[in-house]
């Protein structure tokens, strides 16, 4: 039996535990997923460089630019640990990028600071900025999706055109104004668009979601850019999309906050 639990290579390539009865094969497995487990559990624990946390934020990266929802080297990630923030890059393709390539910036340290081989995305500052103002969120994506960015462009907020828009927390998702990329200003109306709400759109430039963790950001940001899609072919047709009123999307909020996909957060009031 410990030969079973202590060698798994020759458990599956020669299939030790095959002649054993079903009774023991059972104990094997379980003993096995146990092991398993408490294995994830410690190497999480000594996972001090967040190894497994920077591979989630390169896949979230490449899953982005796989599905459409961002084009090249633009758009960003980060996501808040403890009292930093690790975020993607700047100017490296995304399947060039390893876990060593994100980069660290603390919240409590010199402001703008870094660690790590690369430099920070250009756009730190409103990533940065936006942690240390909201204690509520836990990581943010940026991309430079087409509707979503085609809309900023058009300098339109997206109204309640339809019942999703309370995934971002209101009735509206807010377009901000234009400011160069990587400035104080940029910085500044994004956390004025941002206000009481997880997501917004960039005036001219792209959009932003925010969530508790790296899963709930990349689900705002499918969900915004096909809100965005949504609601340009309803304009495009030519005619005026019905607007739902402040009551019926508080009474969805409120709904999505007993349980709705992933979402885990509060709405900020
Ligand atoms: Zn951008």
């Amino acid at each position: 039996m410990l030969q079973c639990f202590s060698d798994s290579s020759a458990r599956t390539t020669n299939s030790a535990t095959d002649n054993l009865p079903w009774q023991s094969r059972v104990v094997c497995e379980s003993f096995d997923k146990r092991l398993n487990l408490q294995k994830h559990i410690v190497s999480k624990m000594t996972d001090n460089n967040n190894t497994e946390l920077r591979a989630e934020i390169i896949a979230a990266c490449v899953e982005m630019n796989a599905t459409g929802l961002n084009q090249g080297t633009s758009g960003n990630i980060s996501v808040r640990v403890d009292d930093q923030i690790l975020i993607t890059p700047t100017s490296l393709p995304y399947h060039e990028t390893e876990p060593e390539d994100i980069v660290s910036m603390p919240l409590d340290g010199d402001y703008g600071s870094y660690s790590g081989r690369r430099k920070p995305s250009t756009e730190w500052r409103f990533h940065l900025d936006t942690y240390l103002q909201r204690s509520d969120i836990g990581a943010m994506v940026h991309t430079h999706s087409i509707y979503a960015t085609t809309l900023s462009m058009l300098r339109m907020d997206i109204p309640a055109c339809h019942y999703m828009v309370a995934v971002f927390g209101g009735s509206s998702v807010r377009c901000s104004d234009y400011a160069i990329f990587g400035s104080e200003a940029l910085s500044a109306n994004v956390l004025e668009a941002l206000q009481g709400r997880t997501g917004c759109l960039l005036g001219t430039h792209g959009m932003l979601t925010c969530g508790s963790t790296l899963k709930e950001a990349m689900w705002r940001a499918r969900e915004l850019e096909t809100l965005a899609h949504q609601y340009y072919l309803t304009v495009q047709s030519g005619r005026e999309p019905v607007i739902l009123d402040d009551e019926h999307i508080q009474e969805v909020v409120s709904k999505m906050k007993s349980g709705y996909g992933i979402w885990t957060q509060e709405p900020v009031e």
